[in-house]
């Protein structure tokens, strides 16, 4: 199968409620091109040059994700057309996004990115500071920011019953945020959590859009 029959293939067998995002992090335009093809037309990137040039040479209707670690300085190279960023965790950092997506006149989306997994390295808000960035007096007044939900990775374990307790922890958290009073710019719609290795278990614990790379698109080389 190509890539695009792969994607086609991947959606079939997907709860209509759930969004793929096809991490295309590394692989070349040409590829990236060969997916649109099947219509798809959301694809993730953890880098945002990468992100940058690739929106430059691919077609313009793509919804460009950002998915990885945002670092501040770089906020001004994707406002001007990025369609969701998955990882803030930092109130400093939606400010950023709040400067740079005024001076381009767009409303950004942005998922607030919970840490989940055991692991030190992943980053990531935890439940008491997701709280005090939704129920601060301070989220009100970024009127380019719209928060549209949460995102979170899981250890990198093969023990899928605790995966699943990690992906339940967040699912929990989404619930209990859904349920409270949030500023009017911020709405628990989306739960970005699963990848290629686990987007079945976080599927079970109510995942409604997962990011899936290396399944679609083969394994990455990162020399
Ligand atoms: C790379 C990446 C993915 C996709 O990983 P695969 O295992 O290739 O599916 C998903 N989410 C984030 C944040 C990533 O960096």
């Amino acid at each position: 199968m190509n890539v695009s029959e792969k994607i086609l293939d991947f959606k079939k067998n997907l709860p209509e409620k759930c969004t793929l995002v096809a991490v295309s992090k590394t692989k070349p335009s040409s590829l990236i091109l060969d997916a649109y093809q099947s219509g798809h037309r959301d694809f993730g990137e953890n880098k945002a040059q990468e992100l940058t040039s690739k929106f430059d040479e691919l077609p313009k209707d793509i919804r460009w994700h950002m998915i990885g670690h945002m670092q501040r300085n770089k906020v001004k190279y994707i406002a001007p057309f990025v369609h969701l960023i998955h990882g803030v965790d930092s109130f400093k950092l939606l400010k950023e996004i709040q400067k740079q997506a005024e001076k381009v006149d767009r409303v950004i989306d942005c998922l607030l990115q919970v840490h989940i997994a055991q692991e030190e390295t992943k980053f990531g808000l935890d439940e008491v500071e997701v709280m005090e960035i939704l129920t601060g007096s301070d989220l009100a007044d970024l009127k380019n920011i719209r928060i549209k939900g949460l995102m979170g990775m899981a250890t990198n374990t093969s023990d899928e019953a605790k995966v699943l307790r990690e992906f339940e922890g967040l699912r929990n958290l989404f619930d209990k945020l859904r349920a409270s009073d949030l500023p009017p710019n911020a709405q628990m719609e989306t739960l970005s959590m699963g990848m290629s290795g686990d987007f079945k278990i976080a599927i079970t614990a109510g995942s409604n859009m997962i990011r899936v790379g290396s399944l679609l698109f083969g394994d990455r080389n990162y020399n």
